[in-house]
């Protein structure tokens, strides 16, 4: 019988980009919505941005690897939904954006957007798992996050950047001295989606306006987003600039029909949940 450390060894995938910064995946989450889990180590604390669905401890996966040690670990959530947020539950400090920390330790899964299918994990977990039992844990969060704040590695700082549209608490970390962007699902390599309970044109429009700004200020060499491939800032602005050009009436009709098809099909999913408890 494998013990968890062995089971987490196995549950992951890793690949190293650069010094210090690594990518890792959570191998039997076959899908779209399988997040990007990022990496940094710093000289005084590391910083794991996002955290997957959390079926396996992502920490013990870490330490196993020997990608942390005896440092500080902090896990930072670019935004609440549950591709994201499922694996916070298995650290001890972890940081969240102002407006998605009472949903967080509330642990709401209608904000999380909490939508999993038996067929997307391709290996259970445990006996008798079932996707339609999963829920996205409440955590309290050690730090509360806002727009300019700092988080500092020791040799890397990371200015937070909120970023809403996507969600209400979606951020982006900015890495000034590497020009390096970690997106969230703010950006995702050409994957820009509205139309979630609390997403909002509007805002989105507003987020897309400072990324084409940070391109023109040379701010961004590359795209680390929450799904999919890295890109480049070029990529990043013209991702921006058509959002902009295509958030039009058709549009944001559209995307309200969609927004109250999905809230009332997520609503129907929670409430469906409590009725079973
Ligand atoms: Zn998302
Ligand atoms: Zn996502």
């Amino acid at each position: 019988m494998c013990s968890d450390l062995d089971s987490s060894l196995e549950w992951f995938w890793q690949e190293k980009v650069s010094d210090g910064l690594y990518l890792i995946r959570e191998r039997f989450y076959e899908c779209s919505k399988r997040a990007n889990i990022w990496l940094l180590q710093g000289s005084q604390r590391d910083l794991v941005i996002d955290a997957g669905l959390g079926l396996r401890s992502l920490p013990n996966y870490l330490s196993g690897a020997g990608l942390i040690g005896s440092k500080p670990v902090l896990a930072v959530v670019t935004h609440i939904h549950f591709d994201h947020s499922g694996g916070l539950h298995h650290f001890d400090r972890v940081a969240v954006h102002r407006e998605e920390a009472g949903a967080l330790a509330k642990g709401d899964n209608f904000e999380t957007v909490t939508w999993l299918f038996d067929r997307e994990i391709v290996r259970c977990p445990q006996p008798g798992w079932k996707a339609s039992h999963y829920r996205v844990k409440a955590v309290q969060p050690a730090r509360v996050l806002d727009d300019g704040d700092i988080i500092n590695l020791g040799d890397r700082q990371l200015t937070v950047l909120h970023m809403p549209g996507h969600s209400r608490g979606s951020i982006c970390l900015h890495d000034k001295k590497n020009r390096i962007l970690f997106s969230g699902d703010v950006e995702c390599n050409g994957c820009m989606i509205d139309w979630f309970p609390y997403s909002n044109i509007s805002d989105y429009i507003h987020t897309c306006k400072r990324l084409m700004t940070l391109v023109e200020n040379n701010l961004v060499n590359m795209v680390l987003p929450g799904h999919f491939d890295a890109f480049d800032a070029e990529k990043l602005y013209n991702l921006a600039s058509s959002y902009i050009a295509n958030a039009g009436v058709c549009h944001t009709i559209s995307s309200c029909a969609m927004r109250c098809i999905a809230s009332l099909a997520l609503w129907l999913k929670n409430f469906g949940r409590r009725v079973d408890q």
